[in-house]
């Protein structure tokens, strides 16, 4: 019994040492307080049975003790989930989504007074609040929260960038098709992906309702019908760095969104490009050029669900992604999916809707749009809330534990959770013990002035 004790107790202090050291990484004051106290807890509570294991009492508390951390073990284990949750994948009668609809294209109907009269004309129900939305400024320009007048320009300039580099969606494919290994080439594919900076790519066949059905960002072609044939898509993730997330929505949260769109853009160019130069048609979708929808392509593609917040959440960086994707005529093999039962832990945790200050955030169940059933936002409350503060607030990702940075510790705190749905309830317990149920956000004097160092990839101090 003593050297069982023992056992527990060094291992249960290993754990809350993880957490304690993880907690210390993150600055999260409440979570080291918290480690720090299990740890005495634990070492105390054990000290004292080994120390009196020859008592009665201890004997009985003992044992009781180890059976129930020994049962604890063993059910955390069990995998098993009663109900299946996930996007309705195979009901391929889903209706497309009109780009038109979508808020930044809404939002562009400012600029274009002839197209917004006939957008309006069709849909008075968005006329009154997206005059609203038109009234406020820009996010890039002056008046929102948490403009800075040299940090805001940065993530503009990062999106003209892209804006720049709209051309490079579509491409010349090379004369002649060559004869490829698909399994070769699409190791080689994902092998690009890899060394450019993605962290998870899946591939998944190409679906109707993967496509937005008109085209709504751009004057040129607004109102075109999106006419995409091609047989696979390619989804390709990067991670956005946790830390400068934690800030958010002060204006660190668009500096990391618009470096990993740019980032997620620089890899789906290139395998774009590469597919063909095999002399195979290829169209890379990245941020203001998608003819796709990323998030139920990426859950299509196995690479996480779709959560509460209307957006991916990846196994391992939860909504702390931005996504990209290449479309190609080849017949690439599809990624098998697995089921992270995220759904499952949307439905029972809601922290990102108690904590949206636009209230944007389904506190109930997935309602039944175009013929599936999902959660999705109220677009027009987060826009307005993004110009408010001048950025792309980032506070609902914040707040996900499915967010917290890619730990060991983290990582086995989202393995516990995929087992059972009693896992799921004591995660949750234990993360809003740890990080806090109710977050405070950051005020504009909280906003630091030396961003980009904060930056888990800036090594170079700059002062
Ligand atoms: S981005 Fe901000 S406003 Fe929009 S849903 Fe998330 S928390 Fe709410
Ligand atoms: S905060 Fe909770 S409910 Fe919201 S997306 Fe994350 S896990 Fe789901």
């Amino acid at each position: 019994m003593f050297m069982i004790m023992l056992l527990l107790c060094i291992g249960l202090n290993i754990l809350f040492c993880m957490s304690l050291s993880t907690s210390l990484r993150e600055r999260e004051i409440r979570a080291i307080f918290c480690s720090v106290f299990a740890v005495a807890v634990n070492s105390i509570f054990w000290g004292l049975l080994i120390y009196y294991q020859q008592t009665a009492v201890a004997k009985i508390v003992g044992a009781v003790a180890v059976i129930a951390v020994l049962f604890f073990c063993a059910v955390s284990m069990i995998h098993y989930f009663p109900k299946v949750d996930g996007l309705q994948t195979a009901n391929t009668g889903i209706e497309q989504y009109d780009e038109r609809d979508h808020m930044f294209s809404r939002n562009s109907l400012q600029c274009y007074p002839g197209i917004a009269k006939e957008y309006y004309d069709k849909h008075p129900e968005f006329s009154e609040i997206d005059a609203k939305i038109h009234e406020k400024p820009e996010l890039g320009e002056k008046g929102g929260r948490f403009y800075d007048s040299y940090l805001t320009p940065v993530a503009a300039a990062a999106f003209n960038v892209l804006s720049k580099t709209q051309h490079l969606v579509r491409g010349d494919r090379a004369e002649d098709k060559a004869d490829i290994d698909i399994e070769r080439f699409t190791r080689i594919i994902k092998e690009i992906a890899y060394y450019y900076g993605a962290v998870d790519l899946g591939i998944a066949r190409l679906k109707g309702y993967h496509l937005y059905s008109h085209a709504g960002r751009h004057q040129e072609n607004y109102g075109e019908p999106i006419e995409n044939n091609h047989r696979s898509a390619i989804v390709i993730i990067v991670a956005m760095d946790a830390k400068m997330l934690k800030e958010a929505p002060t204006v660190s949260a668009i500096l990391e969104s618009s470096k990993q769109y740019v980032e997620s853009a620089k890899i789906a160019h290139i395998i774009a490009e590469y597919i063909r130069s095999f002399g195979y048609d290829a169209r890379s979708h990245v941020d203001g050029s998608y003819e796709t929808l990323c998030v139920p392509l990426a859950n299509d593609a196995g690479l996480g669900e779709v959560g509460r917040i209307g957006l991916l959440i990846h196994p391992v960086y939860g909504p702390c992604v931005r996504i990209s994707v290449v479309t190609t005529e080849l017949e690439l093999p599809k990624t098998k999916g697995k089921n992270y039962h995220i759904g499952t832990f949307c439905q029972i945790c809601k922290k990102c809707a108690d904590n949206c200050p636009a209230g944007a955030i389904s506190k109930t169940g997935k309602t039944s749009t175009r013929d599936f059933e999902h959660w999705s936002i109220k677009q027009e409350n987060c826009y307005s809330f993004w110009k408010d503060v001048g950025t792309d607030c980032g506070f609902c990702i914040r707040v996900c534990p499915y967010a917290r940075p890619n730990t060991l510790f983290h990582r086995l705190a989202k393995y516990y959770v995929s087992r059972n749905p009693l896992n799921q309830r004591i995660g949750l317990l234990l993360d809003n013990l740890l990080y806090g149920k109710k977050i405070k956000m950051k005020t504009v004097s909280e906003q630091s002035k030396t961003i980009l160092q904060k930056c888990a990839a800036c090594s170079v101090d700059v002062t």
